[in-house]
């Protein structure tokens, strides 16, 4: 969207920066946050800066949001130095306004945060080799072990219910009653789909609740484009992109990046013999993310992570059809049944995984180490 250049520019003015801005222009490709990258000059010495307007229209407390991202990072920033690491490469550093604050409120609703630019490090927008994913999942493992002291509950829920699969459930189930659209009668297989998985869609929930399963800090968006990747090493280096940080489970986390990034077709693919679980993308990210998890998953967290592919794909299906019911109100659509498309790729990818079961819940033991 349009942002007028007076509102961009008094932004910059209210972080706390030295010396003179030299340039500023859109950056990235985030779909979510308006991006721009600020060069500031001191002396001969010129640094880069990410300024960002949060999405408020998704994000309706950006105040909880950014107490979140401040929370997070600090205790991300005395692990990494603890570890000997470099604080300001591997965790974003927001920098805060002139007044002290993390964000800044301009008169039109407008929130504005500033953070370090990571230098010399790389988003990649697909999974075009293994190795990135492998690394994005080290990342994410990593993100997961340096967080594992820090006590989930104390943050906000930014998205409340999000990963609140059984709550969604009902959801769907009101949507159907309801029929608002007429559309229930033409989709009566894909209904019974969820409803005879309505067990699968309630585990992992009852698990956290029965203690099953501990509290963790989550990112909620893994994709491979909120990890940066050293240029240099090739090494996956800091998880970026903490909007959606909230409390919540490890293996929400894990198989919500199986879901989309070890699919072997896209989101609304119409051919859906193209669709499948692709078993050597699901072996190396498991080896990634137990690799920067490092033994701070509980042994019923490992053993589980199939399970939260698997229900992180059911509840992604189950909402695009709830959707489609409801008649394309909350996912945008660029044709007609694209919700219908896009809920029956992820009903393939869930039939896979079924099949595919054993095999993956071997990958991950044998990746453990064998004993699960
Ligand atoms: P969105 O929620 O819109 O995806 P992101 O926080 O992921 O927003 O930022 C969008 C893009 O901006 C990222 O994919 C990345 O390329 C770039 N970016 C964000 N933060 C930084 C940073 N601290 N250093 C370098 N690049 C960054
Ligand atoms: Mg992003
Ligand atoms: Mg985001």
């Amino acid at each position: 969207s349009e942002i007028k250049v007076e509102l961009i520019e008094n932004a910059i003015t209210q972080f706390c920066v030295e010396g003179d801005v030299v340039n500023y222009e859109r950056y990235g490709n985030g779909h979510i946050n308006d991006t721009f990258v600020v060069v500031f000059q001191k002396n001969s010495e010129q640094t880069r800066y990410i300024l960002q307007r949060i999405n408020n229209s998704i994000f309706k407390n950006p105040e909880q949001l950014m107490f979140n991202i401040t929370q997070v990072t600090s205790f991300l920033k005395d692990e990494v130095k603890r570890l000997g690491g470099d604080s300001r490469r591997e965790v974003i550093t927001v920098i805060n306004t002139k007044e002290g604050a993390s964000f800044y409120q301009d008169t039109e609703e407008n929130y504005w945060r500033m953070y370090l630019f990571i230098e010399d490090a790389s988003c990649f927008e697909q999974v075009s080799r293994p190795e990135d994913f492998f690394q994005s999942a080290v990342a994410f493992g990593r993100f997961q072990k340096l967080l594992s002291d820090f006590d989930a509950s104390s943050l906000y829920e930014v998205i409340p219910d999000f990963h609140n699969t059984p709550l969604r459930y009902k959801t769907f189930l009101q949507a159907v009653k309801e029929d608002k659209c007429n559309r229930a009668k033409e989709v009566q297989d894909e209904i019974m789909f969820f409803i005879k998985r309505e067990e699968d869609m309630e585990y992992c929930k009852r698990c956290l609740e029965e203690g099953k399963l501990p509290l963790r800090v989550t990112h909620n968006d893994t994709k491979l484009n909120n990890v940066m990747i050293d240029n240099k090493t090739g090494n996956g280096l800091c998880v970026i992109d903490l909007d959606t940080v909230m409390p919540g489970l490890s293996i929400f986390d894990f198989g919500d990046s199986i879901r989309f990034g070890a699919n072997t077709a896209t989101e609304d693919e119409k051919d859906l013999t193209k669709v499948n679980l692709d078993l050597e993308l699901f072996e190396e990210y498991v080896k990634g993310y137990l690799k920067g998890c490092e033994g701070s998953l509980t042994d019923a967290e490992i053993a589980m992570l199939p399970f939260g592919a698997k229900t992180m794909t059911l509840e992604c299906g189950m909402r695009f059809l709830t959707d489609y019911i409801e008649g394309d109100v909350y996912f945008r659509i660029h044709k007609p049944e694209h919700n219908l498309d896009r809920c029956h790729t992820q009903m393939s990818l869930v039939l896979d995984m079924e099949r595919k079961w054993n095999e993956m819940n071997e990958i991950v033991s044998k990746a453990k180490g064998g004993n699960l």
